[in-house]
């Protein structure tokens, strides 16, 4: 792992004193990206001090590590719970998955771009992250290892997934930012007892896109 200091620590603090000025309560979200060193998902050691803005940041294959605050609020959104199963799709930096880590969930997580879903294992196993990552098509979800108390998508969907739907567990829930542009509403998608969804529209976030049939 990349050497941490009292000046990345002091950074680190700083931003997780923006996310509750933003609104973030969640205090186990909180102190999970307190005790996350941030600045080893970026790979331009250049930009190390970049880690702890609020910002989202280039990572390869042309995708992006999601800016603090979508991390902080879609952790919150999800809800979860030490020891519980949780899906996500979309790897990318491995950031939001060591954050379900933190959190004591048994993460899964798939992501589409084999060099990147490579280098993230890489990087995960180093720092000591233990979670179970898959390359391939998150649209189709995990069908061996569902069903999950709760699903995260973390690239923005055209459409929800059926599948996705279907290996919710009841009373499990789905967080899911959603729309074609370049803007999505991020949805939060409750599985009841009846087999009936329940929906709730959370705002508008921007994600790079979740792309279908794309694994390579
Ligand atoms: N959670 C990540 C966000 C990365 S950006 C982080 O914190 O860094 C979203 C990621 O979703 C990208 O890496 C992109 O390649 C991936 N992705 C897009 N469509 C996908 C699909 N259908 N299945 C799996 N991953 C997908």
């Amino acid at each position: 792992m990349m050497k941490d200091d009292y000046r990345l620590q002091g950074l680190r603090r700083r931003l997780v004193e923006l996310l509750r000025t933003k609104g973030i309560v969640d205090d186990a979200v909180l102190s999970a990206i307190g005790r996350i060193p941030r600045h080893g998902f970026i790979d331009d050691t250049a930009f190390l001090e970049m880690a702890y803005q609020d910002i989202a940041f280039p990572i390869p294959c042309g995708q992006t590590i999601s800016q603090p605050y979508t991390v902080a609020f879609q952790s919150e959104l999800l809800g979860v719970k030490q020891g519980i199963k949780v899906l996500e799709i979309g790897t990318g930096s491995g950031y939001q998955t060591a954050v379900l880590c933190e959190l004591g969930c048994k993460v899964f997580s798939i992501e589409r771009h084999r060099p990147l879903y490579l280098l993230t294992k890489e990087r995960l196993g180093r720092i000591g992250y233990r979670c179970n990552l898959y390359f391939g098509d998150g649209f189709k979800g995990l069908p061996k290892e569902g069903p999950f108390d709760r699903i995260l998508v973390t690239c923005g969907a055209p459409w929800v997934p059926d599948d996705l739907l279907g290996q919710l567990k009841v009373g499990g829930s789905l967080v899911i930012p959603v729309g074609e542009g370049e803007e999505q509403r991020m949805l939060r998608i409750q599985r009841n007892a009846d087999g009936t969804f329940e929906r709730e529209d959370k705002g508008i976030f921007r994600f790079v896109p979740m792309l279908q049939d794309k694994a390579k």
